[in-house]
């Protein structure tokens, strides 16, 4: 099956003649054409892989959802190891241009070498588009997991992506930064000597109000408009009072804003009613145990960066792993769609990679571009694909530690099998 639609990286971005790039409007919304300029970044190890599959999937179910009246136009930009090989640079301006004028986006893992300095391109995307939310929406379809009842798993993850620890502002034990840091914070702050001795290192971690109440509002929203009832904040309020204690604080002040007055109850006795969504807050170790051992009780979780991240981790491994969830990040309008696995180097150009996870991400790109139809086709085949026992040498071998027989099939193959079940 060939692919359509496609326009690869030539010396530049092949800008396509028909198409046109999706709206940014002025309340930060999106206006979207029946025929999109979406760039995308294949990624590097398996990215090459198993982006022609998630553009093989996506491409078929618009065209069956929408009759041919939308489409697709897919246009390649370049980011790590291959834009470091053509153009010497692992993220060029051009790449960051093209992202800008078309709004919505989608890539596969990028890795980041060890140890030459180079930062990580992942992270410089999520500063130069503001994607303050990294979302991840965790459900079953079907695929081996370690849990009893996977369907008890559908809880959407909303991790604050600016903020927190990540901030990179740290003092390494024994250096003349964390002497003065600590003399400043015993002799300027009152901090106690006995919780930081001479060899100490420090590591910082700021929290905004800003920053908080922009992604939580986010995540009420979608709750609000998917009709998803049960929305827990997480955090350590208790033990750090200034930073996830106040992320909490902020969290009920926000459900407190005119937008939310009637539709989000904050009542821990009260039951939402229809079109109501209840927030309550759950300590960060305390929603780590309930998502194994209840996971049924959450709808949506709404974390801060550092909690967001063991959050998303658990609850993926629920459902079988990275591999089968997608993940959006997203800001004001702007969107970046991608895998949340790494770039398996292990595994890399043997055909074998699964490419659910990035499909998955072109089909909640699909959700955001407001095309359901054609995400849940996605949805639809690729339950299929599990009911039927087929997937790449990770699916297949799930199913034979059950004890349960398996076709085993190439990365691309496998893209054809979900076609062939729409
Ligand atoms: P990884 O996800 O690349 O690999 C972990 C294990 O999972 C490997 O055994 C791998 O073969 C397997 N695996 C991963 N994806 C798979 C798939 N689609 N199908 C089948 N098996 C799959 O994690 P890692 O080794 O920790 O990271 C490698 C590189 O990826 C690092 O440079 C890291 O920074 C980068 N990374 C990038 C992203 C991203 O771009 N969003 C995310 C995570 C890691």
């Amino acid at each position: 099956m060939e692919l359509e639609n496609v326009y690869p990286w030539q010396g530049k971005a092949q800008i396509p003649g028909e198409g046109s790039f999706i709206k940014l409007k002025e309340d930060k919304t999106i206006e979207v054409p029946d025929e999109p300029i979406i760039p995308y970044i294949e990624g590097d190890g398996i990215g090459p892989e198993i982006a022609p599959a998630m553009i093989m999937v996506v491409n078929e179910a618009v065209k069956k959802a929408y009759n041919g009246s939308k489409r697709i136009l897919w246009v390649e930009v370049l980011a790590g190891d291959k834009a470091e090989e053509k153009c010497g640079t692992r993220l060029p301006e051009e790449t960051l241009e093209v992202l800008k004028s078309a709004v919505v986006s989608i890539k596969g893992p990028l890795g980041t070498p060890v140890g030459k300095g180079v930062r990580s391109i992942n992270s410089a995307l999520r500063r130069a588009f503001d994607f303050y939310s990294a979302v991840r929406p965790v459900y079953w379809m079907g695929q081996p997991t370690p849990i009893p009842n996977p369907e008890r798993v559908d809880v959407v993850v909303f991790r604050e992506n600016t903020d927190d620890v990540y901030a990179g502002v740290e003092f390494f034990s024994g250096t003349e930064e964390a002497k003065k840091v600590r003399e400043f914070l015993i002799k300027e702050m009152g901090a106690k000597e006995e919780g930081f001795p001479e060899d100490v290192g420090i590591t910082v971690k700021p929290m905004s109000e800003f920053k908080t109440k922009r992604h939580v509002r986010k995540a009420l929203r979608y709750a609000i408009e998917t009709g998803r009832k049960n929305v827990a904040v997480i955090g350590k309020g208790n033990i750090m009072k200034a930073t996830e204690g106040a992320f909490i604080n902020w969290a009920f002040e926000v459900a407190e804003e005119p937008e939310f007055k009637g539709k989000v109850i904050t009542d821990p006795d009260a039951d939402p009613e229809q079109g109501q969504v209840k927030l309550v807050k759950v300590i960060t170790d305390q929603m780590l145990m309930q998502l194994v051992l209840k996971p049924e009780a959450w709808d949506v979780i709404i974390a801060e960066n550092l909690n967001g991240d063991y959050v998303s981790d658990l609850a993926a491994s629920l459902i079988g792993g990275p591999g089968f969830v997608p993940s959006g990040n997203i800001g004001d309008g702007y969107a970046l769609f991608e895998s949340t696995h790494g770039t398996a180097w292990d595994i890399a150009g043997k055909g074998i990679a699964n490419p659910l996870s990035l499909t998955l991400s072109g089909a909640m790109m699909l959700e955001y571009l407001g095309w359901k139809e054609a995400a849940d086709l996605i949805y639809d085949a690729v339950k299929r694909t599990f009911q039927d026992r087929v997937g790449t040498p990770d699916v297949a071998n799930g199913f034979r530690k059950m004890g349960i027989e398996a076709k085993e099939v190439s990365t691309i193959e496998y893209a054809k099998e979900i076609v062939s079940r729409m």
